[in-house]
């Protein structure tokens, strides 16, 4: 059964460190909120406000970048990821830089201080995004399908054409003790011969062995992996990231194959669109349309598990 408030930070938590792709320092301070406004980021330096919304997603090469006025910001999935897999959906996040710190490339160090930070209860009750019906995006062999399901599950395949990677697949029902125990330490990867590559386009300049997996032929060559399988639990943990951008918790079953960013942010985007394949809901009971005799808070059916 699905939380049925909303949450926010019970108090302010800062966190500190670089951007993997330029490498500037950056501070960051998660603030509570008083009433449901979703996640925020506010960039100080220009006072920009950016509503971590998929319509303001720009560049999705290597990472989620939000653009708004002109500005750019990147790297927003793993707090984003760590945010909506502990079911904190409202809050004020003030950044001092146009990347957000890679710490040690999972969402880890974010779950950490927002559990530290602790959690409250908002006014009101938590709106979801309910699927009504199956919503699909394909692209070169790579597809997305959101269909129907009480909670929010995920099933991710990969199949890189790579020795140490390979094939992974993975399905979690998510809660946040699942979330922070099976995917939120997870660390982005790459392939050794991405790493020449990326720094040639002045990309990855804080990248290292610190905050990314990199794959040689032979395996990894960091110490040790976090799981056998810690590739597709990395994807599963970005699209957590990714779908925060729907502005609201889902319930559905959401299937990949071979996808990444771009066609993460190309599956939220398709079901926002299409309206008649979703309906707000609350708690999992759907508000419209109402049955004629019963009222919010009693449902004619009953709730599945
Ligand atoms: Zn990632």
């Amino acid at each position: 059964m699905p939380r049925t408030h909303p949450r926010t930070l019970r108090q302010p938590v800062t966190v500190t460190g670089r951007g993997l792709h330029f490498n500037r320092p950056c501070r960051v301070v998660i603030r509570p909120v008083e009433k449901a406004s979703g996640l925020r980021f506010l960039h100080e330096p220009s006072g920009i406000e950016i509503p971590a919304k998929a319509d303001l997603v720009g560049d999705l090469s290597l990472s989620t970048t939000l653009v708004k006025d002109g500005l750019r910001f990147g790297t927003v999935e793993h707090l984003l990821a760590a945010l909506a897999g502990l079911e904190i959906e409202h809050a004020l996040i003030e950044v001092d830089s146009d990347e957000l710190p890679i710490l040690d490339g999972s969402a880890a160090p974010w779950v950490e201080a927002i559990l530290a930070a602790g959690a409250r209860n908002l006014p009101g009750a938590r709106r979801f995004i309910k699927v009504l019906r199956p919503v699909e995006v394909t692209e070169d062999g790579r597809w997305m399908r959101v269909s129907p399901h009480a909670g929010l599950r995920i099933r991710y395949t990969i199949d890189f054409d790579h020795p140490a990677i390979g094939r992974q697949s993975r399905e979690l029902s998510l809660d946040p003790e699942k979330f922070r125990r099976e995917l939120s330490n997870a660390r982005t990867f790459c392939m050794e011969q991405d790493v020449e590559f990326m720094r040639s386009r002045g990309l990855a300049l804080g990248g290292s062995l610190e905050n990314a997996v990199v794959f040689a032929a032979k395996g990894p060559l960091n110490e040790a992996l976090r799981y056998e399988d810690e590739a597709v639990r990395h994807k599963m943990l970005d699209l957590m990231g990714d779908l925060a951008l729907l502005g609201a918790p889902l319930l559905g079953l959401v299937e990949a194959h071979a996808a990444g960013h771009a066609l993460h942010v190309s599956l939220v985007k398709a079901l926002l669109a299409d309206t008649d394949a979703w309906t707000w809901s609350e708690g999992g009971e759907a508000i419209r349309p109402r049955p004629v005799f019963g009222h919010r808070g009693h449902s004619a059916q009953p709730i599945p598990a």
